[in-house]
């Protein structure tokens, strides 16, 4: 019987001298080196900055003993396990502790938060006691050191408490806040600039004549880079003109750590982004092994980084958010960090071709009984930006895989907020 060969088809030789998603990731990597510019801010002014120190603490958090609930600070060596009277000799609360000694027999009235008399290891909530004029009585039983927050059990003082690379997020204000630091060290912000390119391009708010379109990948990296907390220079519109690009890259790199244009990178006749890339940097033409956003070029312009994503807007939003992210977040000092994927189930059967990693367009549900579902946001078009709008997932799937089953297990990547 004869041997069935496979053909390759035109599709499959296409990619052939494609990159993978997983090379072009580490090829970025390679080039990038983080910025180590620092700057001292106060505190509320480091929200979304990355740390530049770290973070150690100067005293104990909480600073002392403190009680954990309204009631009565007690000697724990008290408690004999039947019936107890214990004479009230005063009151501590928060940020006024009781002055003087308690003896064995006595206790305080004391609440959440008063520091703990020396003397004293364990308070009795006051639903657990009986209030007579002068004394109150214990019944049942009660452990030793019950309802008191020793002093450091949150930090100790000389503990690490955040690690240089970190990002500073609302909860890191309050730990700092919470050690009495004012002022931090952290990088200072990236700065990104981008235009798009295209002669069919128009801005928001101008009319449209034949053959235009409106702008549309200026507000999404716009809302990506927004959410990165990078400081972001909008060039607008630049024509299919090799001057006008020449022009743009130039100011552009000069001004930014990081350019990212749209458009022009691909094979039409109007696409001189590439030109004057040669002409003006160290720049790379990738064919990714991906769908959407096959073509993409990066580089250098001088010591600028570069990123000419491709015009669909959907591409425009996956290569952002698979190569651009994590390069800004290696560029500013963060720690690299492992993609979050999860694995669950998708309801729909997908199409797909063996030879590219596709980067599906789903949406993450629960069903009736709370588990957690994947399905596709239907047609995956790279121009069709409801997809992207609607979705709240990658549906990540490898160059290997020639489709989905329905029911089957799939790898997702949740947009976390970015998207
Ligand atoms: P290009 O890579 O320049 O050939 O663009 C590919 C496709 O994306 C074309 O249909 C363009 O009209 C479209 N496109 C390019 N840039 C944008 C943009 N900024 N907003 C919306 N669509 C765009
Ligand atoms: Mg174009």
């Amino acid at each position: 019987m004869a041997e069935f060969i496979p053909q390759e088809s035109c599709a499959d030789a296409h990619e052939a001298h494609s990159l993978s998603v997983d090379e072009a990731r580490q090829r970025i990597k390679n080039l990038i080196t983080p910025i180590t510019t620092w700057e001292k801010r106060s505190l509320r002014d480091a929200l979304g900055f990355i740390l530049d120190q770290n973070i150690t603490s100067p005293i104990n958090v909480p600073p002392h003993n403190n009680s954990a609930m309204d009631g009565y600070a007690i000697h724990g060596s008290d408690l004999t396990g039947s019936t107890l009277t214990l004479k009230q000799v005063g009151i501590a609360f928060a940020g006024q502790p009781y002055i003087g000694t308690i003896k064995s027999g006595e206790c305080i009235r004391i609440m959440t938060g008063a520091m703990m008399p020396t003397e004293c290891d364990t308070v009795i909530m006051q639903e657990h006691v009986e209030v007579n004029d002068t004394s109150i009585t214990l019944h049942g039983k009660h452990a030793i050191g019950q309802n008191v927050r020793s002093a450091g059990e949150d930090l100790q003082q000389g503990e690490t408490v955040l690690n240089q690379g970190h990002k500073i997020m609302p909860a890191d204000l309050g730990l700092i806040a919470s050690l009495g630091i004012a002022e931090v060290t952290v990088k200072r912000k990236l700065r990104v600039a981008f235009f798009s390119t295209g002669d069919e391009l128009r801005s928001i708010g101008e009319p449209l004549e034949d053959g235009q379109i409106y702008d549309s990948n200026r507000y999404t990296l716009y809302g990506m880079l927004k959410r990165l907390d990078v400081d972001i220079l909008d060039m607008g519109v630049v024509p299919d003109q090799k001057e006008a690009l020449r022009q743009a890259l130039q100011l552009a790199s000069v001004q930014a750590d990081v350019v990212l244009t749209s458009g022009g990178v691909s094979v039409g006749d109007a696409d001189y982004v590439k030109e004057m890339l040669v002409e003006l940097g160290q720049v790379d033409f990738w064919k990714i092994a991906m769908k959407p956003g096959r073509p993409l070029a990066f580089g250098k312009i001088n010591d600028t980084l570069f990123f000419g994503l491709p015009g669909n807007p959907v591409s425009v939003m996956v290569t952002f958010y698979q190569f651009v992210n994590g390069a800004l977040q290696q560029l500013a000092g963060l720690p690299e960090q492992a993609p979050q994927l999860m694995n669950v189930n998708c309801i729909s059967s997908i199409r797909k071709r063996a030879g590219r990693f596709e980067f599906q367009r789903g949406i993450l549900f629960q069903d009736e009984k709370g588990l957690t579902q994947v399905k596709t946001t239907g047609e995956q078009g790279s121009g069709i930006l409801r997809s992207m709008s609607i979705a709240n997932c990658f549906i990540l799937l490898e160059e290997q895989c020639d489709g989905v089953e329905p029911n089957s297990i799939v790898t997702v990547q949740p947009f976390s907020g970015l998207i």
